[in-house]
């Protein structure tokens, strides 16, 4: 089994904000969860180094443009690296395999004449790099992405692709594969923009406008549009037309904001189509990110949320769990310094962190610094309900997530720990263990609660890969490696008798 996951690439005119953090950290949350479960996964993530935005923040920047996209690119890497994102190929379209594929796939076809050369006069935002139509345009007659961008008027000669013939067939494509568009919502918004005729796209710009791109095949004086060049990185990744692509092409799963719905949903489905390809296999779109009470974000609001502050601030896994915790696919979701900040001390911390430490510190000293036995004379009703809830807590990591899924498993993991909590504190083991006749089931009470959260932070690693780690270290496992030896939830794995590492603290609380 297989499942290739893909980021969008980012452009790089600006600093890696908390959005470009945030689906690729899911992409790296699925692509765990599919290993744990059997599969063999590829991720991909990187960056758009093309367009006139690129060129225009490299002029800005005073380096050559080449300077400017390795460091924009390093940027990137770095913070995906620092999140743990673990990706098999970080893409930059700059790279000349790439570009050579690009101008392939145009060269096929405009040697089956579906691109055509024509004047077009058209109000164009050079925030989205692309021509609108009146109707695409607010009242102010701006785009509404970027309202305070006064949009060109523009007339000049350029390549488009004809869409239109393909169509009926993406419509039969969406109609047959109900799970092409999730979550339900995007599928409608898509099947709304297919409802009417699609007008070419331009797919070419000229040189003396922007120059940083893919070169036309058939005409030196243009380059390809920034868009159509980025979207064939995901065939190129797997080294498409080599065979080798094929088998991860069928599993092809997208993760896009709602943003770049038609981009993914429209056109990139017709230029596959256009060329003989199937459409990938799914488009799992996600909602966006505003400030606290729902404000846009903004540097004059002052509440930009930087990734690379945060993780300065509270380490990596505080800020994978917030976003995995709170990030709705179907709609936009809050976020701010101080709600990461909140969650980490009072879930992370308080919830997780805390009831490893005070069970842990417990068989430290109480027993030998050992895991204690549990002894099957202790069985209580307590202890097989909280290791059901456990159970059932940790299933959704066990199959294949999807992505509209993780907010809700990440709270029912975080949930189960107040079971957790509320268990170790009616079982009172520091009462237990002052009297002989209780010892037992003292030892019983903190081998339950041990090998509860073994079971807890096997699943969390898919979501907090770096404090899994150092939790199961502690009690002396390791992390479900996944691929070949699936990973199935189970009970009383915890070894007893086994050695404890020192107990250190977890999720430190943060000011
Ligand atoms: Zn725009």
């Amino acid at each position: 089994m297989k499942t290739y996951i893909t980021t969008p690439i980012y452009y790089v005119n600006g600093a890696p904000h908390i959005g470009h953090a945030h689906t690729s950290v899911m992409a790296d949350i699925l692509k765990r969860n599919r290993i744990a479960i059997g599969y063999e996964g590829k991720l991909t993530t990187g960056c758009d180094e093309h367009g006139q935005k690129n060129q225009e923040a490299a002029a800005e920047s005073g380096l050559s443009v080449e300077e400017y996209l390795d460091g924009r690119s390093a940027e990137f890497r770095n913070v995906f690296d620092r999140l743990s994102v673990e990706y098999d190929y970080f893409v930059r379209t700059s790279c000349p395999e790439h570009k050579q594929r690009v101008a392939e796939i145009e060269q096929r076809m405009y040697d089956a004449d579906l691109i055509v050369k024509k004047e077009y006069s058209g109000t164009y935002c050079t925030g989205c790099e692309q021509f609108k139509k009146p109707s695409d345009l607010n009242d102010d007659g701006r785009c509404p992405d970027h309202p305070t961008l006064v949009p060109e008027e523009i007339t000049e000669e350029n390549y488009f692709l004809k869409i239109e013939p393909f169509r009926d067939a993406l419509l039969k494509h969406i109609a047959d594969h109900p799970d092409f568009v999730q979550p339900e919502i995007y599928k409608t918004e898509l099947l709304k923009m297919l409802s009417e005729p699609l007008e070419d796209l331009c797919i070419s710009r000229p040189k003396r406008r922007v120059s940083l791109g893919v070169t036309m095949p058939f005409d030196d004086d243009y380059v390809t549009y920034v868009w159509f060049d980025a979207l064939i990185n995901y065939i190129t990744n797997i080294n498409w037309p080599e065979d080798e692509y094929k088998a991860w092409w069928a599993e092809c799963e997208h993760l896009i904001g709602k943003d770049i719905l038609k981009t993914h949903g429209v056109y990139w489905p017709i230029m596959l189509m256009a060329i003989d390809m199937a459409p990938p296999k799914r488009l799992s779109v996600h909602g966006h990110w505003v400030g606290a009470g729902g404000l846009k974000m903004s540097k004059t609001m002052g509440n930009v949320v930087d990734p690379i502050e945060v993780m300065d601030n509270l380490g990596s896994d505080a800020l994978r769990y917030y976003l995995a915790r709170n990030a709705r696919a179907d709609a936009d979701s809050q976020i701010s310094v101080e709600l990461i900040t909140q969650a980490y001390n009072s879930e992370l911390g308080n919830k997780l962190g805390n009831l490893l430490s005070r069970a842990g510190k417990f068989a430290k000293s109480r027993f030998d610094g050992k895991v204690p036995e549990r002894g099957s004379g202790a069985v209580d009703d307590a202890d097989e309900q909280l290791r059901k809830q456990v159970m059932e807590a940790c299933a959704p990591f066990a199959k294949k997530l999807d992505l509209a899924e993780i907010p809700y498993a990440t709270q029912g993991l975080i949930t189960v720990c107040d079971h957790m909590n509320n268990y170790f504190a009616d079982q009172a083991p520091w009462d237990l263990i002052k009297n002989e006749d209780t010892k037992e089931r003292c030892a019983a009470v903190i081998y339950v609660t041990l090998d509860c959260l073994r079971l807890v932070f096997e699943a969390f690693s898919q979501v907090l890969p770096t404090t899994s780690a150092q939790a199961l270290g502690l009690l002396n496992c390791t992390v479900p490696t996944g691929g070949d030896e699936a990973w199935v939830p189970g009970l009383d794995k915890l070894q007893a008798g086994g050695d404890l590492a020192e107990i250190s603290t977890l999720y430190p609380r943060a000011a």
